[in-house]
């Protein structure tokens, strides 16, 4: 069987928190940063050994970090970041896996595939490493001046674990002594080892910065992104005594015609949100040729689009509903309309908008044939990670 061994590295002594705690020690959603990085690795199916290379002098909050996992005994690290490596992996030689994979101790959104991805890459080449390419224009400046702008074409951001076979990363690493070198493909590459790009992640962030920790903290910041959709839906008018808008009955001396309740306003809701993510139309999903849905409440159609975005362990944040017709009056209702969607949706009715306007007479709105509406919908979505091919 390949062994796979991890080795984290944990030995810097870098206090940018203003904190008494190394910052890989820092808690981080209750636990050490380095709790969730070495437990990304314990419980991972590919990986048969871990070793963390820790500072001498943090024996016992390593302890409390390490607590309950599946861990070796911590390994002593060095003056560098290269120093403690090569220490680490001096420790795995008896070990002798077939492969190794170093991660830093403060990248704690390290995935599961994304590891399984660098073992794979192992298969094919001595070295492999998760990357971003690189999307923001580059500036060479210097006192403050701009000098250049750096072609981007071809730069990747590297990320870790980075992998390697075993006994190539040991010797480069004792060939590289007194080197400076920032990562260990850097190390690779100086020994004239092929690394491989696999798909980095946008969440594998290390944590540097006092506002790296807060924005993990505050996950409407992080590991979020947001869709907007839009909707527009047009009923036309018929003999009746009261039309039903966004979710509320209103008197009035016509109704609405169509298949169900003829909610104008929930149909384009409803479509706002499935267009958010790209899940289809009303259409689609509740055909005017079901008899199930004759005189529906719209209600339900609302309802069934916010389960699509919660499928996606997502959520809406806020919806707009824009109505569009000479009568009836629209104002009277709104707070009751807000409130109707606000239930629908299982959000407070601040993140409800409906409003209402008129086209001064013109157009088929304006000679009281029809209701129009048009309405947004923003959802957010946990961040996937980034591969090839996506934008
Ligand atoms: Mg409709």
């Amino acid at each position: 069987m390949v062994e796979v061994a991890a080795l984290i590295v944990a030995a810097g002594r870098g206090r940018r928190f203003g904190d008494s705690l190394p910052k890989q020690y820092c808690a981080y959603r209750g636990e050490p940063i380095l709790r969730h990085a070495l437990r990304a690795f314990a419980d991972h199916e590919r990986v048969n050994h871990v070793v963390t290379v820790i500072h001498p002098d943090d024996h016992e909050l390593y302890a409390q970090a390490a607590a309950g996992l599946a861990i070796d005994a911590p390994v002593r690290g060095g003056a560098s970041r290269q120093d403690s490596v090569r220490l680490g992996l001096e420790a795995l030689a008896d070990t002798a896996p077939d492969m190794v994979l170093i991660h830093d101790g403060a990248r704690p959104h390290v995935g599961a595939g994304l590891i399984a991805d660098v073992v794979a890459a192992l298969k094919a080449c001595p070295g492999a490493v998760p990357a971003i390419p690189v999307a923001d224009t580059l500036k060479r400046v210097s006192g403050g001046i701009v000098e250049a702008t750096v072609e981007r074409k071809g730069l990747w951001r590297a990320q870790t674990p980075q992998g390697f076979r075993f006994s190539d990363i040991l010797s480069a690493h004792r060939r590289a002594r007194g080197r400076e070198l920032t990562d260990d493909a850097a190390v690779a590459e100086l020994a004239g080892l092929d690394v491989a790009i696999v798909a980095g992640s946008r969440r594998n962030v290390k944590i540097t910065k006092p506002e790296d920790l807060a924005m993990g903290e505050r996950p409407e910041n992080a590991g979020w992104e947001y869709r907007t959709g839009q909707g527009f839906d047009v009923h036309r008018f018929e003999a009746g005594t009261s039309v039903r808008l966004c979710g509320v009955s209103i008197p009035h001396d016509r109704r609405l015609a169509g298949h169900s309740d003829a909610d104008v306003g929930l149909h384009a809701l409803t479509d706002a949100i499935l267009g958010a993510v790209g899940a289809g139309d009303i259409g689609e999903h509740f055909p005017p040729s079901d008899p199930q849905w004759r005189g529906a409440a719209s209600d339900a159609f609302v309802v069934h689009a916010l389960g699509i975005v919660r499928g996606l362990a997502a959520e809406v944040v806020n919806v707009d509903v824009t109505l569009v017709c000479e009568a009836p009056k629209v104002g009277p209702h709104r707070a009751a309309m807000r409130q109707a969607i606000a239930e629908m949706l299982d959000i407070h009715a601040d993140r409800v908008g409906v409003k209402a306007t008129t086209t001064e007479k013109l157009g088929f709105t304006g000679r009281r044939e029809g209701i129009a509406a048009q309405a947004l919908a923003t959802v957010r979505l946990p961040v996937e990670d980034w591969a090839p091919g996506k934008p």
